[in-house]
Order: structure tokens, then C-alpha cells, then sequence
């Protein structure tokens, strides 16, 4: 089978850690271009624009995008509308009406949209959801606290209204719902905001799922370990899941897990969805982000600065 001739548009550090040594490393895929304002990867072409590319580079058959999510559904339009198919970063973009734009314009197109969400492939997830079936939920607490100056470094687009530490906290919303049987409903919220940004540095998050209360804490700021962990209390027993869903533990017992990269489980994940010619967009971790926007409170607190 013939590799799928892709792009990458948006060279930062996403792209540079995982993007490019995992299409590198696929036999699915092939980097044959880039759309970047600055430094193409080593070895292949970089234009400007979609149009651009599209006219020197033939036969690219997909797209994957790693800019920030905003402003998106340009560089979408015009990739669908130069006959790819889309791979996007989460979060989708900056409104959710945007974001539900993109698989109507790529069904009109006839082209696929894959909204991704690396840390549903991380190796713990299914085996969670699969042990989590038809047992009694208790109680859910998830703690997500990372350092923004090692994850994010310099990146002031994080710090734009509507993202924040809810950048790293929709993965831990992606997994959540995921693996929990029934849907998330926000009791509160309290969105912790620096006094010199726009967007939140921690949140705290009260949901119920069934009678069960779920707690969830995202921190930006957060020093020493870094903490990427959910814990599912069941009638049953405990299930814990940590370092962003890679591991899991049952009654304190690890759990072996096979070693198969998030990224590489995404990239399969698109081949099959371009041989299928199938979207894959569910947007229900980026509406909770919204949810928690529209109901949290704010309070403001020290300034942050890198
Ligand atoms: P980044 O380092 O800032 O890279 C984003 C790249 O997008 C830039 O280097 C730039 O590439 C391009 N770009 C286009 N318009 C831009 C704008 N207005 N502002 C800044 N950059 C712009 O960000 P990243 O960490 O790679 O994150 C990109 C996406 O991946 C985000 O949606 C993020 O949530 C997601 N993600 C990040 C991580 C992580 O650990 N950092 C992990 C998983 C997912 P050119 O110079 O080539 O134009």
C-alpha cells in the first residue's frame, strides 16, 4: 500500500516532539511538506499558505494541523477546498462554534476531519474504560497540575482568554469521558486568573456523574511532580490511572500495558479514518472547557510571569 503523502502546517513544539518523529517512523504516512511562517522540518519543503504548497508540491493527500486553536477554520477551508483530508491538534479551535463547523465542511467536501485527542490513545484508557464497565462509581477525583514554563515555554498564546491551564485540562476531560460510563454534569467551577492574563493558571471543578461525585483539579503552576492522574472509587475497587493515562493501577497493582505510543495509536487512528473515508470529531471535552467558562467563578490572583 502506498504511504498517504501529508503536510504539516504549524512547526512548533508539538510538531518537532511527536508530530515528525512519529510520521517519521510510520508506515502509513509520509512528510513531504510543511505550511510554517518560520523553519520547515529538515528535509522538506515550507510555504506560506495551503495555495502555495499545494501549487509546487503535488498529489498531498492530508494535512495534519498543529498551530494554536485559534484561528483554524481558515487554514481548514482552504485545505479542504485543495482536496485534503485534516488532522487537527486538540483543542479543535478557539470557539465551539467554529469548531463545529469543521466535519460539516469536510462532509461537504467529501474529505475526512480527525479532531484528535492524543491522551485517548494513551495505553491505559481502553483497559480503564473496559474494567470501568458495570462497575459502582463512588467517587472520581482527577488531578492534572503541570508546570506551563516546562510544558508551554514562552508560548503566550496559551495565556489567551478561553485557555489557560484548560489547554493541558481538556486531556484530563478527554480521558474522563472516555472511560466514565455516563455523562459529566458541572455542579461548580472556580477559575483561578492571574491579575496580569486572560486565562486561567488552575481550576477547580466540581461534576457529578450519576450520584457520583467527580473532582477535578487542573494547576499550571505546578512545581516539584508533576501529577496527570485520575482515580475511579468503586464498590468494587480503585482504579487509578496516572502519568496522562499511560499507566494504570488496579487495588495499587500496575497493570501491564502494551508500549505503543499515543502519537503512533493517532496516526493509525487517521489512516483508518482516510481508507474509510470517515470523520471523527467528537467535541464533548472542548464543550465542558466552554461549560466551565460560561458557569465557573473568577477569582484573581498573583501575577504570572514566565
Ligand atoms: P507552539 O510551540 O506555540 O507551536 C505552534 C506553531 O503554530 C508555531 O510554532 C507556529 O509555527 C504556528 N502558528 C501559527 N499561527 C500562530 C500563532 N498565532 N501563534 C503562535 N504560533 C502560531 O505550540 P504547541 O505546543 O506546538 O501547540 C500547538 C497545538 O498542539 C495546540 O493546540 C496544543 O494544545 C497542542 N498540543 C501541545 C502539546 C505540548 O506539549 N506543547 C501537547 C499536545 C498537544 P510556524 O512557525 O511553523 O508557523
Amino acid at each position: 500500500m502506498s504511504k498517504i503523502r501529508i503536510a504539516l502546517a504549524g512547526i512548533g513544539k508539538i510538531a518537532r516532539d511527536q508530530h515528525i518523529p512519529t510520521i517519521a517512523k510510520s508506515d502509513r504516512f509520509e512528510l513531504v511538506a510543511a505550511v510554517t511562517r518560520h523553519q520547515p522540518p529538515e528535509g522538506v519543503p515550507g510555504f506560506t499558505s495551503v495555495a502555495e504548497m499545494m501549487e509546487a508540491v503535488p498529489d498531498i493527500q492530508a494535512i495534519s494541523i498543529c498551530t494554536p486553536p485559534r484561528g483554524r477554520l481558515k487554514l481548514i477551508r482552504e485545505a479542504l477546498a485543495h482536496g485534503l483530508d485534516v488532522m487537527i491538534e486538540k483543542p479543535p479551535a478557539g470557539t465551539i462554534a467554529e469548531a463545529a463547523r469543521f466535519q460539516p465542511l469536510a462532509e461537504a467536501a467529501g474529505k475526512v476531519l480527525h479532531a484528535t485527542w492524543h491522551s485517548r490513545e494513551a495505553a491505559g484508557v481502553e483497559p480503564a474504560r473496559d474494567w470501568l464497565k458495570g462497575k459502582i462509581i463512588q467517587k472520581v477525583i482527577c488531578n492534572w497540575k503541570e508546570d506551563v514554563r516546562v510544558w508551554h515555554p514562552g508560548q503566550e498564546w496559551i495565556w489567551e482568554p478561553g485557555i489557560g491551564v484548560f489547554d493541558p485540562g481538556i486531556n484530563a476531560l478527554s480521558v474522563l469521558t472516555a472511560i466514565l460510563p455516563e455523562p459529566l454534569d458541572l455542579q461548580s467551577a472556580e477559575l483561578r486568573v492571574p491579575e496580569n492574563r486572560e486565562a486561567p493558571i488552575a481550576a477547580d471543578l466540581e461534576y457529578r456523574m450519576g450520584d457520583a461525585p467527580v473532582d477535578v483539579a487542573f494547576d499550571f503552576d505546578q512545581k516539584g511532580p508533576q501529577s496527570w492522574d485520575i482515580i475511579v472509587q468503586c464498590a468494587e475497587g480503585e482504579l487509578k490511572l496516572s502519568m496522562g493515562a499511560s499507566k494504570l493501577a488496579i487495588d495499587g497493582e500496575p497493570v501491564e500495558l502494551p508500549e505503543d505510543p499515543e502519537y503512533a495509536r493517532l496516526y493509525r487512528h487517521f489512516a483508518r479514518l482516510v481508507d474509510a473515508r470517515q470523520c471523527d470529531a467528537d467535541l464533548t471535552p472542548f464543550r465542558h472547557v466552554a461549560d466551565a467558562f460560561l458557569f465557573g467563578s473568577r477569582k484573581q490572583v498573583a501575577a504570572f510571569n514566565w
